[in-house]
């Protein structure tokens, strides 16, 4: 029996570093899934090697109320409900600091981060509800819990869904649903490369390694880590957790 047998989960940012890895983790556990992202194309690529009898894809933008209504919906028609949604989508923004910051860009991080993951939250708890309980976990970050110079849009961002998680852990406790955040500290993916070329574009490299320095572990993290602790948080082992800050930060916030 995989870990998430007859379980149906719901993963937004499935194409990307670390929804991909997680969405193959959680197949290989034995759930259904929706896969969530922006372009089809993408999402066809992350999902070629799984079971399509289990998955389903999506191309939704998490932003828009309709799409997130809609991938909810797609996880009913196809499975019947949901018992899992990771709300793992996200975006850097602009590496500035707050004076050179574009307003446009804060609302659009804002968009993505926050309000995306509160309508995910808003349109599955009623579906969680149906299925007598549910797990949600939230991709926070280290940024969740610290700040840095040039990403004060992400850093906002990621500190609201912890107010968020804890705001919804409460909400929907009498009715079994657990609400968690993972905290990744920095992560070999698309997003860090981004990062790291913010920070000093013509010299990422010295970026990247002043970065692994400073972390206890002393590496990044890989996506894979990250997917081994969303797979314990929605799975029933962790059946008395609700309301937590998880961090997956090699000591970095220790
Ligand atoms: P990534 O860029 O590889 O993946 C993010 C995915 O989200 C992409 O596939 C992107 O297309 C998708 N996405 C962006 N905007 C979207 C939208 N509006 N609607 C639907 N999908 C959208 O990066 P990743 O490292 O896999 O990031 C996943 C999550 O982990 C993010 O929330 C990120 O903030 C968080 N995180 C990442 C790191 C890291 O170091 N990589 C560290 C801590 C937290």
């Amino acid at each position: 029996m995989g870990r998430l047998e007859g379980k149906v989960a719901v993963i937004t940012g499935a194409a990307g570093g670390i929804g991909r890895v997680a969405s193959a983790r959680f197949v290989a556990e034995g759930c259904r899934l929706v896969m969530v992202d922006l372009s089809t194309e993408q999402l066809e690529q992350a999902a070629a090697d799984l079971d399509p009898d289990r998955v389903e894809i999506c191309e939704a933008d998490v932003s828009s109320v309709q799409d997130s209504q809609r991938y909810i919906k797609a996880a009913v028609d196809r499975f019947g409900g949901i018992d899992i949604l990771v709300a793992n989508a996200g975006i850097e923004g602009q590496v500035a600091r707050i004076v050179d910051y574009d307003v446009e860009e804060f609302d659009r991080v804002i968009a993505v981060n926050l309000r995306g993951v509160w309508l995910g939250i808003k349109y599955a708890f009623p579906q969680m509800i149906e299925r007598g309980g549910g797990s949600i976990v939230v991709t926070s970050s280290t940024a969740g819990v610290t700040g840095s110079a040039v990403l004060s849009a992400y850093n906002a961002s990621k500190h609201g869904v912890i107010g968020l998680m804890r705001s919804a852990a409460r909400d929907g406790a009498r009715q079994n649903i657990r609400v968690n955040t993972v905290n990744p500290c920095p992560v070999e993916t698309r997003m860090m490369r981004s990062i790291e070329t913010g920070i000093d574009g013509d010299d990422a490299q010295s970026v990247y390694e002043r970065i692994q320095d400073s972390i206890p572990l002393g590496r990044y993290a890989d996506p894979a880590e990250i997917a081994n602790l969303m797979l314990f948080l929605v799975s029933d082992e962790s059946s008395y957790l609700t309301g937590g800050v998880y961090m997956a930060d090699g000591g970095s916030t220790s």
